[in-house]
């Protein structure tokens, strides 16, 4: 991990946010490098999930909204952890993931996720869980803590003015669910995708971007018949794992974990989480819920708006059941990240190389010209790649170094101009993985990459 956020930083992928002020504590900025990498997932997410979809439409709804949005989802009564503190160290921890870590060292299943807060104790005490900051076994009481981040709309903060910052994006969603069946007027089964910014006051972020504050989530809402929805919901948690590999992540990083009826939420007929085994070890990437009529019914009884949908066959009405993906844009990248990064020994250096899945490399092809002298050559390549790919022109160092910074960014295919390009109108193109080089002629050079890449 160490050698990966290195990466990160070393080459314009992922900076510590407000860094020249000393930082703020987990959080990230995503450098030129890094935001072409997220918007090429995002990208192509929107592409499987929306575009690519007859029965799916696309939204982006506000981030601030109704605080009565979030009684009716029960964030504001619900959406807690448990946190505890150690006397001795001031260390503050969640009291779940510090008992879900002590299961997985004893090597048992690790749910806690609908403990109470006696169970939790209870478990604490008879374990002897210590302090995995200073190993001191003095915790305080369990509290509870609301995960949302609280701001005020206008200009008098009193609490009539209290709004809160979204936990996720998904209830934006459901608030829409009218307006889209009295627009587009879809038909049972369809889906509602969106990407955006999603904020949570989490009591111990950490691991890179794994956990932070801030953070960007993919997620889609889709609305079948009760009957339909465990047949649906099979299908998704299959298309997602397979969506997975299609960008390329190892089947043996992935793991599907379906929750124990305990860890169920009171709504939920099914939930399962897609887990990357990250550097730090196994967590959650990717969570498919079976949500039941829950969401649209509590937006039903706290707006008094009908939720309701008539088949158009059977003329029966009823609240559709939902299926939801919920996907974290920034997690995604760091298995991404994770998944490609590769140390290999050449001619006696080590090479680091992220062996990214083209589709979401952030730079395609790099064009890089031997001498200064061919510089213009070069420069005149580029310009005619960059209309059909992402590209990059690199001038600066030695060859050697050139390949090794692409290698290190993850770009797939490099051309090089040297001075016989000038006499045979040919290139070399280097290919990341194998290293191998082949010569092609100026007039299929495009042709040659495009189908490399395969994209
Ligand atoms: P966790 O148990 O890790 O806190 P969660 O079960 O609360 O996650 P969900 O509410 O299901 O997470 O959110 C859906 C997805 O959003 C997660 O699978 C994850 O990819 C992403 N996500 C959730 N919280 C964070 C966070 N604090 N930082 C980055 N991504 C997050």
């Amino acid at each position: 991990m160490k050698d990966l956020i290195s990466l990160c930083k070393r080459r314009g992928l992922i900076f510590q946010g407000s860094e020249i002020y000393g930082g703020l504590a987990n959080t990230w900025d995503y450098g030129p490098i890094g935001v072409e990498l997220k918007k090429n997932i995002k990208d192509h997410w929107w592409k499987s999930f929306v575009q690519d979809r007859a029965d799916i439409y696309g939204l982006d709804s506000a981030i601030l909204l109704n605080p009565r949005v979030w009684e009716a989802s029960g964030h504001v009564g619900c959406f807690n952890d448990y946190m505890m503190d150690c006397r001795k160290c001031k260390g503050r921890f969640r009291a779940d993931k510090l008992i879900e870590e002590s299961m997985i060292a004893a090597d048992q299943a690790a749910e806690v996720g609908g403990w109470s807060k006696e169970q939790m104790e209870g478990y604490i005490a008879e374990q002897g869980l210590k302090c995995p900051e200073c190993g001191a076994q003095d915790f305080t009481e369990l509290r509870q803590f609301n995960l949302m981040f609280q701001t005020h709309q206008g200009v008098v903060a009193d609490s009539t003015t209290a709004i809160y910052l979204r936990p996720e994006t998904a209830q934006g969603i459901f608030l829409n669910f009218r307006n889209i069946m009295n627009t587009l007027r879809p038909r049972l089964p369809f889906g509602v995708g969106q990407i955006g910014k999603a904020f949570r006051n989490e009591i111990t972020p950490g691991n890179f971007i794994f956990r932070t504050r801030e953070f960007e989530q993919m997620e889609m809402e889709y609305f079948c018949a009760p009957e339909e929805s465990l047949q649906h919901y099979d299908a998704w948690r299959r298309f997602c794992m397979d969506w997975l590999a299609d960008i390329g992540l190892k089947a043996e990083n992935l793991r599907m974990r379906d929750h124990s009826e305990d860890e169920l939420s009171h709504y939920s007929k099914a939930t399962s989480d897609i887990e990357y085994k990250f550097p730090f070890g196994w967590g959650e990437l990717w969570g498919i819920a079976h949500r039941g009529d829950y969401d649209l019914t509590q937006h039903q009884t706290f707006s008094g708006q009908d939720m309701h949908y008539q088949d158009p066959q059977s003329n029966q009405k009823f609240v559709p059941h939902v299926i939801e993906p919920s996907l974290g844009v920034d997690r995604l990248l760091l298995a991404v990240l994770a998944d490609a990064y590769d140390e290999e020994e050449v001619n006696g250096e080590t090479r680091s190389v992220l062996r990214l899945h083209p589709r979401i490399a952030p730079i395609k092809v790099a064009v890089l010209p031997l001498s200064k002298k061919l510089n213009d050559k070069g420069l005149a390549v580029y310009q005619q790649l960059q209309k059909h790919l992402v590209c990059d022109f690199d001038t600066t160092q030695s060859i050697g170094k050139r390949y090794r910074r692409q290698d290190e960014i993850g770009t797939p295919l490099c051309v090089t101009i040297d001075f016989e390009t000038l006499e045979d109108g040919a290139v070399t193109i280097r290919e990341r993985d194998s290293m191998a080089q082949t010569r092609v002629s100026l007039s299929e050079l495009l042709h040659a990459l495009q189908a490399k890449l395969a994209i």
